[in-house]
């Protein structure tokens, strides 16, 4: 075995390999940016020397989680409007204040508190869709994530692009720049919904999508008013009018896609778009309950996601994985669907499918990149030890995350950030807010 660079031993590992069960005292190989072996107690022992250790006794060793939809730098709005209604609370406050307050500089430091937040609760992919996003990029480069950055589409004036006939223009130019500009970065479009977008623009950015081989994300019927707004104007409702516009394949994220009848959900299927499901978000904006137990019962793979923390108001994926399994059960009345098992696969490996990355993400196998948690058990709410998957969704916070990798490399060792000022992003977002908030 070739000399590791890292080694991560001791704990329970939970590859999220479909029918694998848990392997007791695991030792993860790590060389490079690459999962290289994985050991058991009754397995050869690697050669230690000179590598990094992380001892993972009494803990989970899990995939990394893939947070499958966010506007990161949203985190400048954390708490700013609550208890309002959707189109009130985008229109009356969030556009507003995202109109005055949006520039490079914001951007690059909201965006760089959520991957704090983000790394402390065991995020290490992210798919974010926003304004200003060289800045956002920036961020996420100096944090160590690995993440699909979307320029924001949208025909009205917007932070960065004044003049919504330049939308296209500017994501393209943004694609341009970050295509070749980081190994953990691909950049890509983001088209905020079927009601702030004409056709043209969606099919536009669907072809420049489809050009540069890059994922397009949409918000997807969202609330009821959405749906009825777009049968309003085009006499179908949302889905369909994107089959009619040519956009459903395998390159489209719809996110949310709360309001979906029989028929959407089989033309999802059949063309294979990915969904991200936001249940806190849908939650918080009295949205309605996804239909997720259909979704995935008609093949349809389906990620999970926090959204933008103005919505949530945190970016902690085992809440959302917590509140999906839940908010599922009481739209259901059934307490079987959806369960712990789907809720993970949901925030690992479905997700990095949805985001087309499961060649390289979602699962800790050998060959694959080393984006990998661990999870301290040594809390009394995390004793007794039954099953790791009910442990994980219903017991455990994004606070019991102990270590995280991402490409190999230790972004938080025992709860320490490793690659950032914490102290410094927090008080840079503190002085933003003052004027927010004057
Ligand atoms: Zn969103």
């Amino acid at each position: 075995m070739v000399q590791p660079d890292l080694i991560i031993g001791g704990g329970t590992l939970l590859t999220m390999v479909q029918g694998e069960k848990p392997l007791q005292q695991a030792t993860l190989v790590i060389k490079g940016d690459t999962i290289e072996g994985i050991l058991t107690s009754s397995g050869e022992t690697p050669p230690f020397e000179g590598a990094q250790v992380l001892d993972a006794t009494d803990c989970i060793i899990m995939p990394g989680l893939v947070n499958a939809h966010g506007h990161t730098a949203m985190t400048l709005f954390r708490g700013l409007a609550d208890d309002l209604p959707l189109k009130q609370w985008l229109f009356e406050k969030i556009f507003p204040a995202e109109a005055k307050h949006l520039n490079e500089e914001t951007v690059y430091w909201g965006a760089l508190l959520g991957c704090l937040e983000m790394i402390a609760s065991g995020t290490t992919t992210v798919s974010d869709g926003y304004f200003l996003q060289d800045s956002t990029a920036r961020a996420f480069q100096n944090a160590g994530l690995r993440a699909l950055i979307a320029q924001g589409v949208i025909d009205f004036p917007a932070p960065g692009v004044p003049d919504p006939t330049q939308n296209l223009a500017v994501g393209k130019a943004f694609i341009e720049r970050w295509k070749h500009g980081s190994a953990l970065i691909r950049p890509g479009l983001f088209c905020h919904s079927l009601t702030t977008c004409s056709d043209k623009t969606l099919q536009e950015a669907m072809r420049l999508s489809q050009e540069f081989s890059l994922p397009l994300q949409i918000h997807l019927s969202e609330t009821e008013e959405e749906v009825e707004e777009v049968i309003r104007r085009t006499g179908k409702r949302p889905v369909l009018q994107l089959d009619h516009l040519g956009l459903l394949n395998e390159s489209l994220i719809g996110v949310h896609a709360v309001h979906l009848e029989d028929e959407e959900m089989d033309l999802l299927a059949r063309d294979k778009v990915g969904i991200v499901h936001c249940p806190e978000s849908n939650m918080k904006l009295a949205s309605g309950a996804a239909r997720v137990t259909d979704m995935v019962k008609k093949g349809i793979v389906v990620g999970l996601g926090t959204d933008g923390c103005a919505s949530n108001n945190n970016l902690d994926l085992f809440k959302e994985m917590d509140m999906a399994a839940k908010l599922s059960k009481v739209r259901t009345l059934d307490p079987v669907n959806i369960g712990a098992a789907a809720v993970l696969n949901m925030a690992t490996v479905w997700g990095a499918k949805v985001l087309g990355l499961e060649k390289e993400i979602g699962t800790i196998e050998v060959g694959k990149k080393a984006d990998i948690i661990t999870l301290d058990l040594r809390k009394p709410h995390l004793v007794p030890l039954y099953n790791p998957l009910s442990t994980i969704v219903y017991s455990a916070s994004g606070a019991d995350v102990k270590d995280v990798i991402v490409n190999g490399r230790v972004l938080m060792k025992d709860r320490a950030f490793t690659a950032l000022d914490a102290e410094e992003v927090m008080a840079k977002v503190r002085e933003i807010s003052d004027k927010i908030r004057s």
